[in-house]
């Protein structure tokens, strides 16, 4: 069975699922299709207090809903009550701002009166991961769904439970049917969606592997498509940072979520003059987590999603250490069925090492050593990814000034890496293309239409490559 709900700290299998049949996605795809059609001219604002509601569940059911994420993935309880309000600020900011994001612009032109409308593409399909399954469908639901795009979407097979409960909570704050539509879809069903005629979007946000996959059926069917995926962000701690400031963020950096975040830090990048300090402290760190029940708020460290993952990255961790890294520490074993991964970090790993760029999902720290500031924003940038970033150093216009030399999407100085509604969201290189969240994140699916209108036809005479001649 594809979709099955497994809590990786008990093993139990919770639920499966069929997949969707045939008749059901049809169905789906003909009622987003036509509420496509209903909204087409429906302003902004007939949308947005279901954004408002919706945000109400988010806040007034937030143990509940919070309780489906760590049961089915294992992230800390106390994580998962976090992801739910920021979901619920998610759905606030878009209702509040929708309505500006989307006014028409005008255009000075010769051409007449001109002006760029705003009016929704059409239905669109979101693929999306398990890692933060309610916050990833809000980044992508919450904009589209107030500028009049309805959504069909298959969540990851791991965690269905979550897929269902952002539908009903979506339903119960009044969105009208066909908005928005979980189908448990195989992945040629998947394919089979993108290339629909009704189909005018694809959102995913996954791994490199599962953006080729579905941007290559995209791209062969001409959809429109934004790619949200992994990276190998760099913590960089440069030669004047201040070390409390670092110890305090660093670990929390790279632990939290169980370390399954795309933009965790993946890779710490420190000057030569900190390296042994910064080692020390990171061990204290690792050392010194709690396992256990996600549940309980005493734990600090949850299990990783699902077995598969955790051997996954044991064989990444084995082929590293092969190939020369130095496992500097690594926690002890503890005496637990669940899918505790133990923290570890890694050194001395080279350029010739499968381990070098390659993006490690848990609690896995690289850690790298180097001559100075310069040195440490060449070593970020040898990299294919480009998802996120943290700098620490002396001020934050040094910091800046290095933050604007990486290659990537995203960089905090001097502080934690956060995602909030205003912020725009998204990579380069591997690390894909598009932006969710903020002002950007409502256009990418929106079709700019340009409106030029007069009274007569244009006299004048300057006869431009684009204005007609006159015969
Ligand atoms: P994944 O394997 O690519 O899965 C993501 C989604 O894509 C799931 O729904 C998955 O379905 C689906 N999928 C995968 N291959 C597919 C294919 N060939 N055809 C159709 N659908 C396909 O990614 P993951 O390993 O679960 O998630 C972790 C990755 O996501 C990491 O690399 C992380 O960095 C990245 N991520 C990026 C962002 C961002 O905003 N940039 C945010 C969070 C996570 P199944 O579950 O059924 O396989």
């Amino acid at each position: 069975m594809a979709y099955q709900t497994t809590n990786p700290y008990t093993n139990e299998v919770v639920k499966t699922y069929e997949n969707a049949t045939p008749e059901y996605v049809e169905e789906s795809l003909a009622k987003a299709q036509k509420l496509y059609k209903e909204w087409r001219n429906d302003p902004v604002f007939t949308r947005t207090p279901v954004l408002h509601k919706l945000a109400q569940i988010f806040r007034d059911e937030t143990d509940s809903l919070a309780k489906v994420l760590t049961t089915e993935m294992g992230k800390l309880y106390t994580e998962a009550k976090g992801e739910v309000i920021l979901c619920a600020m998610i759905a606030d900011y878009y209702a509040d701002h929708a309505g500006e994001f989307l006014a028409p612009r005008k255009i000075d032109s010769i051409a007449g009166e001109a002006q760029l409308e705003n009016h929704p593409l059409g239905v669109l399909l979101a693929v999306e991961p398990w890692n933060f399954p309610y916050y990833q469908m809000m980044r992508i639901f919450a904009p589209n769904f107030a500028a009049g795009d309805p959504i069909v979407y298959k969540h990851a097979a791991i965690t269905p439970a979550s897929a269902l409960a952002f539908e009903d909570a979506v339903r119960r704050a009044g969105a009208p049917e066909g908005a928005l539509t979980n189908l448990f879809l195989s992945y040629d069903q998947v394919s089979d969606v993108v290339a629909d005629k009704r189909i005018q979007g694809v959102a995913l946000t996954g791994s490199e592997r599962g953006g080729t996959a579905v941007a290559e059926v995209a791209g062969k069917y001409l959809k429109k498509n934004t790619m949200e995926l992994g990276g190998v962000d760099a913590f960089i701690v440069a030669h004047d940072a201040n070390m409390a400031d670092v110890k305090a963020i660093a670990p929390r950096a790279r632990l939290y979520n169980a370390g399954q975040v795309c933009t965790s830090s993946k890779r710490f990048i420190v000057t030569a003059n900190h390296y042994d300090e910064f080692l020390e402290s990171l061990k204290a760190a690792f050392s010194s987590v709690k396992m256990g029940d996600p549940m309980d708020p005493e734990t600090t460290l949850a299990p990783m999603n699902s077995k598969k993952a955790k051997e996954k990255l044991q064989a990444q961790v084995a082929e590293a250490i092969a190939g020369g890294a130095t496992p500097y520490y690594v926690h002890e074993p503890i005496d637990d069925e669940g899918q505790f991964f133990m923290p570890t970090i890694l050194t001395d790993i080279d350029k010739s090492n499968p381990a070098y760029g390659k993006e490690m999902f848990g609690p896995v720290a690289q850690v790298y050593k180097v001559a100075d500031d310069d040195a440490a924003v060449a070593l970020a940038n040898d990299a294919d990814y480009g998802l996120g970033g943290i700098v620490f150093a002396g001020s934050q216009e040094a910091g800046a000034k290095l933050a604007s030399r990486i290659e990537t999407g995203m960089v905090f100085v001097n502080t934690f890496f956060s995602s909030l509604p205003e912020l725009e969201f998204g990579g380069v290189k591997g690390s894909g293309f598009g932006r969710e969240l903020g002002q950007n994140g409502i256009s990418s699916f929106i079709n700019q239409e340009l409106v030029v209108k007069r009274d007569r036809p244009n006299d004048d005479e300057t006869g431009g490559l684009i204005l007609p001649h006159k015969f």
